[in-house]
């Protein structure tokens, strides 16, 4: 193959900008730690059988916590860093994260929900009650209110149509706060979780549910959880309901009352959780086209490295092309967020559903670059292949989510 002498060999990031120290630093820690930890073991536990098996004494899944909380990387730290710098580190370690493997960077993500809500909310007195020494989860979403919880302001909601009844109730009695029902099988880290960032709704005996945000520690009598659910992809990430027997906690657990402290509270979450998303999912998307470029250099097929087909090496660009888009648009909008005032979550929205849809359709093509190799559980891209499938649907729907943030493109007084 001829070249014309001009050449820029790219780090695994692509084209990335000049780091400062303190960002070198930590993404060097956080990259070995997904090579050399999250890969390993995420495909350890994604060949268990029985999902169980992930959270039993003694499997990776705990080592895994460990190693992490060894990087420092509390939302506190984080929250401590100049925004600037924030918004780019945030961006680039859940990057690796995703790298490393997507349903443990989704497992250690959703673990930091409790503690990004309670610093939103400048909750000082609850961030002192409970520091980060535990697993945290989000339960937002219900049995029969999936899409529908995510939509506050009920701007998908049909017209004329009402939310109907809600699977988890939280109602106030004297100084405490009960919580009664349950939450949906979707609740990430829900088998393992110390404390919930739980959404839900508020009785307070007028008849109208309003919701409202708590902070709930998960071992108060009352609390019990499902079975770990078995699915497609992402199995290492465990998942189950939550069930609330009466759960009783002091009143001040209740970070966002209904209105607007609840309105601020969702949307900050959603904002930031779909942009961390975007990260997590852009690192997916370039694990799934590292394979395939490898893999291209090494198979041979009429004589030659398959690289030397045309063809080949067309496919392989527009895998790199989507992947750099997908990381500039979840980097920027990091950035914006993190600088800005309030964050846009039609911004975030924009880059959850590219990324999401960048991995899945990187996947399938690192898939067809390994031939029949590649749907085998033998070679990595199947699994990122089923990694990226839930991605499409976890942290809203991404059909769901691409009307919401149409709405926040529509000017207000004209709509
Ligand atoms: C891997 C994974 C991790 C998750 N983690 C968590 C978690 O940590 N905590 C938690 O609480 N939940 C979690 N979830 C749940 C997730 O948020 C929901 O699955 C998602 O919001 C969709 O809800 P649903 O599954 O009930 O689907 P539904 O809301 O029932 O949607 C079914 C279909 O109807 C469409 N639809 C629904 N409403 C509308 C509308 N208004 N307009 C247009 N189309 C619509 C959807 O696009 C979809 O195609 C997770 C899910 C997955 C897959």
């Amino acid at each position: 193959m001829a070249y014309d002498g001009i050449r820029v060999q790219l780090g695994p990031t692509g084209l990335e900008p000049q780091q400062s120290e303190t960002e070198e630093a930590i993404l060097t820690g956080v990259r070995r730690f997904a090579e050399k930890v999250m890969r390993p073991i995420g495909r350890e536990l994604d060949e268990l059988h029985d999902p169980n098996q992930v959270i039993a004494p003694g499997s990776s899944l705990w080592t895994l916590l460990g190693e992490y909380q060894k990087l420092g990387l509390t939302v506190g730290s984080i929250f401590e860093l100049p925004a600037e710098e924030r918004g780019r580190i945030m961006s680039t370690a859940f990057e690796e994260l995703g790298w490393g493997d997507g349903g443990l960077a989704i497992c250690l993500a959703a673990s930091t929900v409790p503690w990004i809500v309670m610093h939103a909310m400048q909750n000082q007195t609850l961030l002192e009650r409970y520091p980060e020494d535990r697993v945290g989860c989000w339960g937002i979403t219900e049995p029969d209110h999936g899409s529908d919880i995510l939509d506050f302001g009920r701007q998908t909601a049909q017209p004329g149509s009402s939310y109907g009844k809600p699977n988890c109730v939280v109602r106030i009695d004297g100084d405490e706060l009960v919580v009664s029902g349950q939450k949906s099988a979707w609740v990430s880290n829900g088998p393992i979780a110390g404390l919930c960032c739980l959404f839900a709704s508020l009785d307070d005996g007028s008849g109208e549910f309003k919701q409202c945000c708590v902070i709930l520690p998960l071992d108060r009598p009352g609390v019990s959880r499902g079975k770990v659910l078995d699915k497609l992809g992402q199995r290492a990430l465990t998942q189950g309901e939550l069930y609330f027997d009466d759960v009783r906690v002091s009143r001040d657990h209740m970070v966002a009352a209904p209105g607007e402290p609840y309105h601020a509270a969702i949307y900050a979450l959603l904002a930031e959780a779909n942009c961390i998303m975007a990260s997590i999912w852009t690192g997916a998307a370039r694990a799934a086209y590292e394979h395939a470029l490898e893999y291209a250099h090494t198979r041979k097929q009429g004589g030659v490295p398959i690289i030397r087909h045309q063809n080949v090496r067309y496919r392989l660009f527009h895998m790199f092309r989507k992947v750099e888009a997908s990381r500039a648009l979840a980097r920027r909008v990091m950035y914006f967020n993190h600088t800005s005032p309030v964050p846009a979550i039609q911004g975030s929205i924009a880059a959850k559903i590219t990324a999401t849809q960048t991995a899945f359709e990187v996947a399938s093509e690192a898939i067809q670059m390994f031939g029949g190799n590649g749907v085998t559980r033998e070679y990595p891209v199947e699994k990122l292949l089923r990694d990226a499938r839930s991605s499409m649907i976890e942290d809203g729907c991404n059909e769901f989510l691409a009307i919401k943030g149409g709405t926040y493109l529509a000017d207000p007084v004209r709509y």
